[in-house]
């Protein structure tokens, strides 16, 4: 959407054809309507196919997720570009982008076909050689597109901002917003700086004007935040922020799908996300195990951990609207660490939620991922998905991992 303003400020018509989108008309007709909540949260669009690698069974359903391929077609065939970007998310996604590029060939065979996004930037080769764009942009999108198609394309003199004007919103319940891009940490199994090399401060006063501009324009009250850093510099940036929805007061709710650094929570920030209308505390607490966080992160251990939950403690932020996240499922990683993990973060009153590792490529795990896992990681990104529990052995089996699912639920406050 930010890419489609900045052509747009550079006085391109763009169209956008949101391939998730769970209120499509046709496909509505076609699969009935995908469970939604009032927040803006819910299913998709979701068809069961038939499962696409030979030699490995599954137990699960494997399912193209989004509009009906016929309608994503008959839209694609409506459009007169002379340019076609398509993004990208996990990179066991790709069956999609492959389709998405496949119907885009079909309908315009002359026009530039570019993708870009996560999977593109975690595994340019494999999608320039399964999916067959024209152009792969791995990494920052305007540096990527201006060397890809600047000599043949007007692009827009002005750079690629955080500014996001869309002509209609991919969906209205529920907006997205972001403060700062990156993360000034490097854990190794995150993709974080695969993605955004540097830790880039946003501006508050901005961050706060889309906002408004989205509840004003669309009646939007659900936000969710996509930084990876959010509490970083907190009292130059966050506080500021809240500051801003403070003195707005329209009710918002908002909620952070990624955690926060457990680090960074004082007293009045806490408070302050608690008079802002945040639904939610979720933290990146990973493992109880000192070992863990010497080798995999430095970011944490129980004397922050214990501290971020004394501030919780004597804030107005709902201890039981708190949670931690548990990794589980690294290389090498032994289950009763994790569980261990489990009952230590539980003990302290909040919610325990599990996060499965899922091997992400050119990450400082991902060798030894593709040499403990006996799966074929680095061929086939379908075997990324946790759906497989990629790194199972002796030492941690999969029931060790649903006993510890279920450890967690049954330790969560109710
Ligand atoms: S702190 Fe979080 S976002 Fe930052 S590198 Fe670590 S896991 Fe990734």
């Amino acid at each position: 959407m930010k890419i489609a303003s900045w052509l747009r400020r550079g006085g391109w018509h763009t169209v956008h054809i949101n391939a998730l989108d769970p209120f499509d008309t046709e496909s509505l007709s076609k699969l009935g309507a995908p469970r939604r909540r009032p927040n803006g949260t819910g299913k998709i669009f979701r068809q069961p196919l038939p499962w696409p690698v030979e030699g490995f069974s599954l137990e699960r359903n494997y399912s193209r997720y989004g509009i009906d391929r016929e309608s994503f077609s008959w839209k694609i065939s409506q459009t007169r570009p002379d340019l076609i970007l398509i993004t990208s998310v996990m990179t066991y996604w790709y069956g999609g982008v492959k389709e998405a590029v496949d119907l885009c060939r079909m309908h315009h065979p002359s026009v530039p076909v570019v993708v870009g996004g996560i999977y593109a930037t975690l595994m340019p080769e494999h999608c320039r050689n399964t999916c067959g764009p024209d152009y792969v942009v791995a990494g920052e999108a305007e540096r990527g597109l201006r060397v890809q198609l600047g000599h043949r394309l007007p692009f827009p003199p002005g750079p690629l901002t955080e500014e996001s004007d869309p002509e209609d919103p991919v969906w209205r319940e529920s907006g997205v917003i972001r403060l700062n891009r990156g993360c000034p940490m490097a854990c190794e199994y995150c993709a974080s700086r695969l993605l955004e090399p540097r830790f880039l401060p946003g501006d508050p006063d901005e961050a706060f004007l889309r906002l408004k501009g989205i509840h004003e324009r669309w009646g939007t009250t659900h936000f969710a935040f996509y930084d990876d850093a959010l509490l970083v510099n907190r009292d130059t940036l966050f506080k500021p922020f809240l500051e801003r929805v403070l003195s707005w007061n329209k009710g918002l709710s908002f909620y952070l799908p990624n955690a926060v650094h457990a680090r960074y929570l004082d007293g009045e920030t806490l408070d302050m996300m608690a008079d802002a209308g945040f639904q939610e505390l979720r933290m990146g607490y990973e493992s109880s195990s000192d070992d863990f966080h010497e080798r995999h992160d430095r970011k944490i251990n129980g004397d922050i951990f214990q501290a971020a939950l004394d501030h919780i403690r004597a804030s107005r932020f709902p201890l039981d609207r708190c949670a931690a996240y548990v990794l589980a499922g690294l290389p090498g990683q032994r289950h009763g660490e994790v569980e261990e993990s489990v009952r230590t973060a539980s003990s302290y009153g909040i919610r325990c939620r599990i996060a499965q590792f899922s091997p992400v490529p050119r990450s400082s795990l991902w060798e030894e991922s593709c040499r403990f896992s006996s799966l074929p990681l680095e061929k086939e990104p379908l075997f990324h998905n946790n759906t497989f529990f990629s790194m199972e052995w002796e030492g941690f089996t999969r029931s060790d991992l649903e006993q510890i699912k279920r450890l967690s639920l049954s330790l969560s406050p109710n």
